[in-house]
């Protein structure tokens, strides 16, 4: 019999801890609504956590009943974060939906998932028009808004059972008591983007999310307080932004939200306007961010650190925050079916005593495992590999905030206990993890691996290239060879042989890109990754210049 309390982890908890004891710190949102173009709304804890229990009242008026899913199509912004407390909080299921996905997975996740509702900010209405024509079970869908904005952005919608926001929230009471329940109980959904067929969705429970949250804030891995000012750029529609709402809550961290204003300029604004000292985002973001802060002569008066993951940080833009603006680089690696965070890579005791170049080899990979995860690298037949820094293989997890099945499939997804991440990644001595390809990508010449993030990370170091993605084409004798696709920064001119000049020494000379081809643009995921697919299928009747 234990003789301790016991109190389920629930994520109520989590708002009512930040509104009883950081209830005055901020939470400011860049608005979305209203057409104006710089209009910040700030809020607290102590306000926030009363509006979910408004919201809350609402969602129960509505008919929302204990797991009964509930969709958002939403930016970064205060009315999500309500959603966040308010209906995992009253035992419904938060279902984050990628608005960059397209119409078709749209309407498929939302009948997947049988959502009731559906939440959307109102730069979304076109594509709620069209989802609400095909998602029948949809019971009603409620603008992200106030009345007056609602009727000005879309005067005369079709959209129907159109409800109203702050309409529904202010006739509620801000009296509410968070149900005790199983901390077993789903708490919210999130669906992988699915590059190849249908997207999976992964059903997080209170438990994965708090165990995920107090491991994830902690110094090894996001190392979240409450001095710090945190702006999630990763956004709260895919994988709970990393778990970052959450986190800031139980910290007490002023939380920045910037709406849908991605862009280098409006981030940067923000960041020194709010006195940003954490961020956090796929490299795509940074690059944008990087290019205007250098092209304006701008610097980072508060920003000390920045979280960067989502597919593999190139080694130059973390030399180039450290080196040039003096803001340190923390890489990281997850997945949507690991909450996401897997690993962060942050440097011990001992390597402090090395010099600035040996801490930067250390630096580039993914990381450790934070408290909460195992992992190991297989080879074909399952067996474990050294961890050496130079074996690699397939790369398996487990742990408390990890899959186990996707939402409503028959099967796990488990291989012996473990999940496959479909990942190929070496592990050093001291546990450092390395991700070399997505085991799709990889580039097989020869009955040997190339790793296509390797020479990535090479191309996007030479000062004329914006972003490079390098695909396996189909070759007579080598089966596939390495072809570099580039995408050249503005008014920058390099040609194909000084850039595979620029190869020369820093890989092996079998590692060589047979080719180099510029583009104006290069295709990504709706999560912002390299969408390899696309560019297999752009380039599958290509013949390299070596096949001959
Ligand atoms: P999706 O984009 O399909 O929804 P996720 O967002 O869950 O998928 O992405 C997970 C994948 O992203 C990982 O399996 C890995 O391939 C890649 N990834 C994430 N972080 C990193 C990183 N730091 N370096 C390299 N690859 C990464």
């Amino acid at each position: 019999m234990s003789s301790m309390m016991q109190r389920p982890l629930l994520i109520s908890s989590l708002i009512e801890h930040a509104a009883r004891n950081h209830g005055t710190t901020e939470i400011i949102s860049r608005t979305v609504e209203g057409g104006a173009a710089f209009v910040l709304h700030r809020t607290t804890y102590g306000e926030a956590c009363k509006r979910a229990k408004r919201l809350a009242n609402a969602l129960t008026r509505l008919g929302v009943a204990n797991g009964d899913r509930i969709g958002a199509l939403a930016w970064n912004g205060y009315r999500h974060f309500e959603l966040y407390y308010g209906v995992s909080g009253m035992g419904a299921v938060m279902h984050t939906i990628n608005p960059r996905l397209f119409p078709e997975q749209l309407a498929y996740i939302a009948n997947h998932a049988e959502d009731k509702y559906i939440f959307f900010d109102l730069t979304f209405a076109p594509l709620i028009e069209a989802l609400a024509a095909k998602a029948h079970g949809v019971k009603g869908f409620i603008a992200m808004a106030d009345r007056a904005c609602l009727e000005k952005a879309i005067p005369d919608s079709n959209i129907r059972n159109l409800l109203c926001y702050e309409e529904l929230l202010a006739t509620e009471s801000c009296e509410y008591e968070w149900p005790q329940f199983d901390e077993l109980t789903p708490s919210s959904l999130c669906y992988t983007s699915g590059t190849t067929g249908n997207p999976k969705g992964v059903l997080y429970t209170h438990r994965s999310t708090m165990l995920h949250t107090i491991s994830g804030m902690s110094p090894e891995a996001l190392n979240i307080s409450a001095r710090d000012v945190m702006l999630p750029v990763v956004p709260m529609f895919h994988v709970n932004a990393w778990g970052i709402p959450y986190m800031c809550t139980a910290a007490g961290a002023k939380l920045v939200f910037p709406g849908a204003a991605l862009d280098g300029a409006s981030i940067h604004t923000l960041f020194e306007q709010e006195k940003v000292t954490v961020s956090a985002g796929v490299p795509t973001v940074w690059l944008g961010l990087l290019t205007h802060v250098k092209s304006n002569n701008l610097k980072f008066s508060t920003l000390k650190e920045t979280i960067i993951g989502g597919s593999a940080c190139p080694p130059a833009m973390i030399e180039s925050f450290e080196r040039d603006y003096g803001v340190r680089v923390v890489h990281a690696w997850g997945m949507t079916e690991m909450s996401p965070i897997g690993t962060v890579c942050r440097l011990m005791a001992k390597h402090f005593a090395l010099s600035p170049a040996e801490q930067f080899k250390v630096q580039i990979r993914q990381g450790r495992v934070l408290y909460g995860v195992e992992m190991k690298i297989v080879d074909g037949e399952g067996h474990e590999l050294p961890h050496d820094g130079k074996a690699f293989g397939d790369l398996m997890v487990r742990g408390q905030w990890i899959v186990d099945r996707y939402f409503r499939e028959e099967h796990s997804a488990l291989r012996d206990g473990w999940f496959p991440t479909g990942d190929v990644a070496n592990i050093d001595a001291d546990g450092y993890m390395q991700i070399t390809d997505r085991s799709k990508d990889v580039i097989k010449s020869g009955g040997e691996w190339i790793s296509s993030i390797d020479l990535e990370n090479i191309a996007v170091a030479h000062p004329a290239v914006q972003e490079a993605g390098v695909i396996g084409i189909a070759h007579p004798k080598w089966d596939e060879r390495p072809l570099l696709v580039v995408v050249k920064k503005k008014d920058a001119e390099v040609t194909r042989e000084e850039l595979l000049k620029f190869f020369d020494g820093k890989i092996a000379k079998w590692w060589m890109p047979d080719d180099v081809v510029f583009v104006d643009q290069l295709p990504h995921t709706a999560t912002g990754k390299l969408l390899k697919t696309k560019m297999r299928e752009d380039f599958k009747d290509y013949t390299l210049p070596t096949a001959s």
